[in-house]
């Protein structure tokens, strides 16, 4: 039986939290002397000298239909990275919990750990990017409290099979089990979201930055229990989320649609991205890809990278990344975006790894083909 009570470092459970002022009157209406704001205004245009509501009670009820969850089953963080940081700060005790990764995957998770001198038990996905289920089970143990998985995974770009994340879910059962999910609107899935009644241990993480477009505000929406969502609110700073960022994201979540539409672009533009690399000559692999990016695997990423940035195209050195070896990751940018980095891969001069490459061996014809498993080019 999961008992969050069990997860949670001790002093968690007995903490105190700040009482803002907003906590202790919610009303709107009447004469504010309480908070120490400047009664006057801002010394810029636009009124921000109130505080903000430390609960976002607007964006949680908005946001809770379209995402089929109860407002209380909602956190939201300053960017992703709040909610990463809390979960490790309220159930590891540095120097005797530990949280599990599996890499390849996003770097915040190791980097928050660390932070907290918490331990990090790295099991690797498979060649194809995958779970490995035994693996995992067989290195978790009573102080294992965070089990990380990214789906779709950055920097693979791949969704993480749902029985392996289903049998994780249900053998560790003491540890909380967070499916990262930046990138699930360009996935053809559904989010895990939906299996919150079903598993206390399951914590789901998405975002503002990626599908919505709005990076720049930092909001990060958290998904779990009630319970656990109670901990993370008295924990957090207490007006973590600002004015300005609540009244953008409330504004976008009635524009859905934009979003879909911005989705459905980028999804098709993904798909002649990846068709056009993959006539490109030094493009090994393009891996297949439910995220807004692509893991390509070049025949010289080194030279290949250098010389996109002596083109001033920007993309993600991801080649000395476990299981990434010669890849780099390209986001989907728009039409012109991408067609402009076709243009410039197919004018780059012949690198001397490719001429070297003994001719007629089979070995330099290793034809560049959209392969469903990594074991392809391993
Ligand atoms: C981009 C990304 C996020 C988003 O982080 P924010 O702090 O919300 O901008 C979270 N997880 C993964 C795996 C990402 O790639």
């Amino acid at each position: 039986m999961f008992s969050l009570n069990n997860l949670l470092r001790p002093h968690i459970l007995t903490l105190t939290p700040y009482s803002s002022a907003r906590d202790e009157y919610t009303g709107t209406e009447g004469v504010f002397l309480d908070a120490n704001e400047n009664p006057l205004g801002s010394a810029t245009q636009g009124d921000y000298n109130r505080y903000p509501d430390p609960h976002q009670g607007a964006i949680k009820h908005r946001l809770a239909p379209i995402k089929g969850v109860r407002p209380t089953q909602i956190f939201l963080g300053n960017g992703s990275d709040e909610p990463i940081d809390l979960l490790v700060r309220a159930t590891c005790t540095p120097g005797k919990d530990s949280i599990l990764i599996m890499p390849p995957t996003y770097g915040m998770y190791e980097v928050s750990a660390a932070v907290n001198d918490v331990t990090i038990v790295k099991v690797p996905l498979t060649p194809d990017f995958q779970v490995d289920v035994d693996a995992v089970l067989a290195a978790i143990n009573e102080n294992t409290k965070l089990i990380w998985l990214c789906s779709p995974n950055n920097p693979s770009g791949n969704l993480l099979q749902a029985d392996a994340i289903r049998t994780i879910l249900e053998t560790a059962s003491q540890s909380l089990v967070i499916v990262d999910e930046a990138y699930i609107d360009f996935a053809d899935t559904p989010s895990w979201t939906s299996e919150l009644d079903n598993f206390p241990n399951l914590v789901v993480l998405q975002t503002f930055s990626k599908a919505w477009g709005l990076a720049a505000l930092r909001l990060g929406m958290c998904f779990a229990s009630e319970e656990l969502i109670g901990v993370l609110n008295k924990i957090k700073p207490p007006y973590n989320i600002s004015a300005p960022t609540q009244t953008l994201a409330l504004e976008a979540l009635t524009h859905e649609a934009d979003k879909n539409n911005m989705v459905s672009q980028i999804l098709s533009e993904r798909q002649q991205l990846a068709d056009n690399l993959l006539s490109l000559p030094i493009v090994q692999v393009v891996h297949p890809s439910d995220a807004n990016f692509l893991l390509v695997h070049f025949v010289d990423a080194y030279a290949t990278f250098g010389y996109l940035i002596e083109q001033q195209v920007i993309v993600r050195d991801r080649s000395k990344v476990k299981l990434c070896d010669g890849c780099l990751r390209i986001s989907v940018g728009t039409s012109a975006e991408n067609k402009r980095l076709i243009e410039v891969l197919q004018q780059m001069p012949e690198s001397p790894s490719l001429t070297d490459l003994p001719l007629g061996t089979g070995e330099e014809a290793t034809k560049p083909e959209l392969v469903s498993s990594a074991t392809k080019f391993l």
